[in-house]
């Protein structure tokens, strides 16, 4: 079966398209990008009630700002991991610390703004546990695989032909970093690395970051 990868900004992230039998998304961008996410797929000639899943990789507000939205316009469920099912349904902003001397900077920008971040809330119709979620039911030889250290709930998409959408467990462009490789912001950098390893090993081969362009697992396998 194949499948196509289609990636539209929004916003400072980057949401994924995959499109199998059946299509899911993955992260729902800031808030306010609905009307652009609709016209992207609209170029794309994908119809919004095909999106069948929103999978959020993270319950960060730039990852979910715009979920309401894209679920309002397309009818797709939302899957988000258990730890951040109340940051979506109840609108909350946590920020995540720095680990690096430009996320420290970054960490002060976002606290001047933070009133600022919070996004129309959400119901999660899929709440993720640690477990791997087959994608086979929307046609999709792939996985959804618990992979924390970003944050405690974060999670990523991994195809079988070695495609991870692995939101911000590694980053790859402006304004957080300048080239690929680990988050400049976690929660826990050992388990950022444990879950990299993981992916490695279940097969990753490119990653597809939610900032920045994908790029050669190798590049993570040096920054291991
Ligand atoms: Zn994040
Ligand atoms: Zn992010």
């Amino acid at each position: 079966m194949s499948v196509s990868i289609h990636t539209i900004p929004l916003g400072i992230d980057r949401v994924h398209i995959i499109r199998g039998e059946k299509t899911i998304i993955v992260d729902g961008g800031m808030a306010g990008q609905a009307k652009k996410f609709a016209k992207a797929i609209e170029k794309l000639s994908i119809k919004p009630e095909d999106i069948k899943l929103i999978v959020l990789t993270h319950g960060h507000w730039d990852h979910v700002g715009s979920a309401k939205e894209i679920k309002d316009l397309t009818g797709a469920r939302i899957a988000l991991h258990q730890e951040e099912k109340d940051w979506l349904e109840k609108s909350l902003t946590p920020l995540p610390p720095a680990v690096t001397v430009w996320g420290k900077i970054m960490f002060k920008i976002m606290k001047i703004f933070e009133s600022s971040l919070r996004f129309p809330a959400a119901k999660v119709d899929i709440v993720l546990g640690n477990n791997e979620l087959s994608l086979t039911e929307y046609g999709i030889p792939g996985k959804i695989i618990y992979t924390p250290g970003h944050t405690k709930g974060s999670v990523s998409v991994l195809l079988e032909t070695g495609e991870a959408f692995v939101g911000d467990l590694a980053m790859s462009g402006p304004p957080l970093r300048l080239s690929p490789g680990l988050p400049i912001f976690a929660d826990d950098m050992k388990k950022v690395k444990e879950s990299l390893k993981l992916l490695i090993d279940a097969g990753a081969k490119t990653i597809y970051p939610a900032h920045g362009k994908s790029f050669s697992v190798d590049i993570i396998r040096k920054a291991l």
